[in-house]
């Protein structure tokens, strides 16, 4: 196996796979709009499409080629969830909140169908395909059984599915799950087809300006409004969105974000196109598929190669070790695979918070936000990036606990990488004990 290269964008299997490379202006001078949007994945893009839908004009900006953050290399998994199960919210703050919490889960992906249609977003790829969360053990099983009949009861959530132990290793051809829970109407997608289909559709379609390599290093209020500085030029505006999530430490302007979110790395491997054989027996249905660890890994098929995510690798720069970790979990769970090459490997980092959910709102009265998707942001951010949209126009929509309110900085943050490998570590350790 070859060392995974330096910058972790260039060996994704979405590069290799995009239908095209963004080809956007970088700015130089100044300009004006209504609403000056920093970053542009899929909250900024989304929160562009909401204002331009809305008669208001956008200008995005983003420090990278488009789909450089998590947008263009996380895995593709459209879900319906917050990392916060709904049983626990209903636990914490009542069946009316976590009913508002589930309609806006659903709501997240028909979010992303409704882009993908209106820009003709064939590339994107996206599919309702379902998703099977494999149990890791029985007692996790039996958990993942009882949520799934509690949705259906309390929630009328009725695309759960149990699934035995022979149904599962039927669909996946693995032997190592003890049972799962179907879901269905959540999908899978092209992540950088995507991002990059977003950014065409709004500029071709609605005349939207986005910038790319163009960092904002400065955000200052003025009695106007927003006065946003570039590398090159400034930009003024009534309201500014800032959309730069789990990438919030590229400069100083995004610390307000950065301050309130614990970056985890999360990688990924792919390897080379399967031998039909093999293609025949594993994943047979094509959905996307994740398991019950703490420390989840999640897998699916894309054009006949086997791709194998989930975190652990942590700190700056990609891991050869958290790679071969991958691979070998991989092969442990698909012994069939161990002789098969991994011909991509990278990794990007995602924004946890501390209650486990993402937030949209405002920081004041010249600056709104949203961020923390805790790793399941494909859906989540495109719907928050349009309702960060509606918070700047001055409008309140409902989004029940991911009110601003809630996201509180991370206390002792200069602490926060030796938390993370704590916390960590803990999650291995009980994952490997099967709690
Ligand atoms: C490896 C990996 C796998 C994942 N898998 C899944 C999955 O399968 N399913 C799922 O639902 N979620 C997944 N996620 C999470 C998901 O990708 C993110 O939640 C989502 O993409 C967040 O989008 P965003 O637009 O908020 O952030 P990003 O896409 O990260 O965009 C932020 C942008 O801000 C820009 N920026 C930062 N600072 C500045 C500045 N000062 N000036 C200008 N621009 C700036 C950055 O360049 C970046 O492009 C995964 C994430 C990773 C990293």
């Amino acid at each position: 196996m070859s060392g995974p290269r330096p910058d972790a964008g260039i060996a994704s299997l979405w590069r290799d796979t995009a239908d095209r490379k963004s080809d956007l202006p970088c700015l130089r001078g100044d300009a004006q709009a209504d609403v000056v949007i920093i970053g542009a994945g899929y909250t900024g893009l989304a929160a562009a499409h909401r204002l331009a839908q809305r008669g208001v004009a956008p200008l995005v900006l983003d420090a990278k080629p488009i789909g450089w953050g998590a947008s263009g290399r996380n895995g593709g998994v459209v879900s319906a969830k917050f990392r916060l199960a709904f049983p626990t919210i209903a636990q914490g703050h009542g069946m009316e909140v976590a009913r508002r919490m589930h309609r806006l889960a659903l709501q997240s992906v028909d979010e992303v169908e409704a882009l993908v249609e209106e820009y003709g977003l064939s590339g994107a790829r996206f599919t309702r395909c379902g998703n099977l969360r494999c149990a890791h053990t029985e007692r996790a099983f039996g958990n993942i059984a009882e949520e799934a009949e509690w949705m259906r009861r309390e929630l009328g959530d009725d695309s759960l599915r149990s699934l035995s132990a022979g149904e599962v290793a039927e669909e996946t051809g693995s032997r190592a799950f003890f049972g799962g829970v179907l879901s269905r109407g959540v999908g899978t997608l092209h992540p950088l087809n995507y991002v990059c289909g977003l950014a065409e559709g709004l500029t071709r379609r609605h005349g939207a300006i986005i910038f790319e390599r163009t960092p904002v290093t400065g955000i200052h209020r003025d009695a106007d409004g927003v006065r946003v500085v570039t590398t090159q030029g400034e930009i003024r505006a009534r309201q500014a969105i800032m959309a730069t999530n789990a990438y919030s430490d590229l400069t100083p302007a995004s610390a307000m974000v950065k301050s309130r979110l614990v970056p985890f790395r999360s990688s990924i491997i792919a390897t080379e196109a399967l031998p039909t054989a093999l293609q025949e027996r594993l994943l047979i249905n094509a959905r996307s598929y994740g398991e019950t660890r703490r420390m989840m890994r999640w897998f699916r098929k894309v054009d006949g190669r086997f791709v194998f995510g989930g975190r652990g690798a942590f700190g700056k720069r990609d891991s050869k070790a958290a790679f071969d970790a991958l691979q070998r979990a991989m092969v442990s769970m698909f012994p069939d695979l161990a002789g098969v090459a991994i011909t991509h490997r990278w990794s990007g980092h995602v924004g946890m918070t501390m209650d486990a959910l993402p937030h949209v709102g405002r920081f004041d009265d010249r600056l709104s936000y949203a961020a923390g998707y805790n790793g399941a942001g494909v859906a989540m951010s495109t719907l928050l990036g349009r309702l960060a949209a509606d918070f700047a126009i001055g409008e309140s929509p409902d989004v029940a606990l991911l009110e601003a309110g809630r996201l509180k900085a991370v206390p002792l943050y200069p602490l926060r990488e030796v938390a993370v490998r704590l916390v960590a570590g803990w999650y291995q350790f009980l994952d490997a004990i099967g709690r």
